[in-house]
């Protein structure tokens, strides 16, 4: 179904473009028809959110540094952000390396700082930080249960306008979405739920209404990067028949 919609929107943008094209520019139809673009295309874009979602994702796990990773990703980070906002991207000096789909895992860190700079209308800060965390017993936090083990753990923080409690409980559902109609799916906190799951990982989020909100993400920890290529090695090796 949703092709068959792509295609219809497709030939919609496709007819608005070659009538804007006949069209002068200080014609009165010129601002509608452009209306119909635009809109076209923020639809055809909603509907390419829903076809990455409801795809099964696969994940092409491999040894990863986080600071590489969050240092390869930091321009893309800066220019989503804004002038207005400021990012600061900091870490922990004993960082274990993790085993991870990059490009996913940049997915996850890209929608959570999207989220804080929507959050934050006026500007404002965005801290991006990681850190060890040895648990040896369960940690019980407001949102979720990590179980004990080591971890590298991923924090995005703003100060933006928090969640509501009775909210709080519902962001991580497919479509829940406080934006307006053509500015948020509602798909990018559950595909980082998803994402942070199929990786062995927590997510949780915490929020105060006014103050700003925390999403931190548990990794399990390898001990040497060399023991995360071991792994994912082990795993795409093919056992002799
Ligand atoms: P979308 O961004 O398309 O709305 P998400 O799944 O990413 O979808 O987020 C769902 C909702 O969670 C948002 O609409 C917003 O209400 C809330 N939310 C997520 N991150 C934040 C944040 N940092 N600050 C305030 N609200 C947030």
């Amino acid at each position: 179904m949703a092709h068959d919609f792509n295609n219809l929107l497709t030939a919609i943008s496709g007819h608005c473009d070659l009538l804007m094209l006949r069209h002068d520019k200080n014609d009165p139809d010129y601002a509608d028809l452009d209306q119909i673009s635009q809109n076209a295309n923020r639809a055809a874009a909603l509907v390419g959110q829903l076809l990455a979602y409801s795809r099964k994702q696969t994940l092409k796990p491999q040894s990863l540094d986080l600071r590489e990773t969050l240092a390869d990703l930091t321009h893309l980070l800066n220019r989503l952000v804004g002038e207005r906002t400021a990012l600061t991207v900091s870490h922990a000096s004993d960082l274990a390396p993790i085993r991870a789909d990059k490009r996913q895992l940049e997915q996850v860190i890209m929608n959570l700082v999207v989220n804080a700079r929507d959050a934050m209308p006026e500007g404002g800060q965005i801290r991006v930080e990681t850190e060890m965390a040895n648990l040896d017993a369960d940690q019980r936090f407001d949102r979720a249960t990590v179980p004990r083990g080591r971890y590298v753990v991923i924090r995005v923080s703003d100060e933006g306008v928090g969640i509501a409690p009775e909210k709080i409980g519902k962001i991580f559902e497919p479509f829940f979405t406080t934006k307006r109609t053509g500015e948020g799916t509602g798909l990018g906190l559950s595909t980082a739920y998803g994402i942070v799951k199929q990786t062995g990982g927590y997510i949780f989020c915490e929020s105060a209404v006014g103050a700003g909100t925390t999403f931190t993400i548990y990794l399990p920890a390898h001990e040497r990067l060399a023991d995360a290529r071991d792994a994912a090695e082990e795993e795409t090796t093919v056992p002799d028949p």
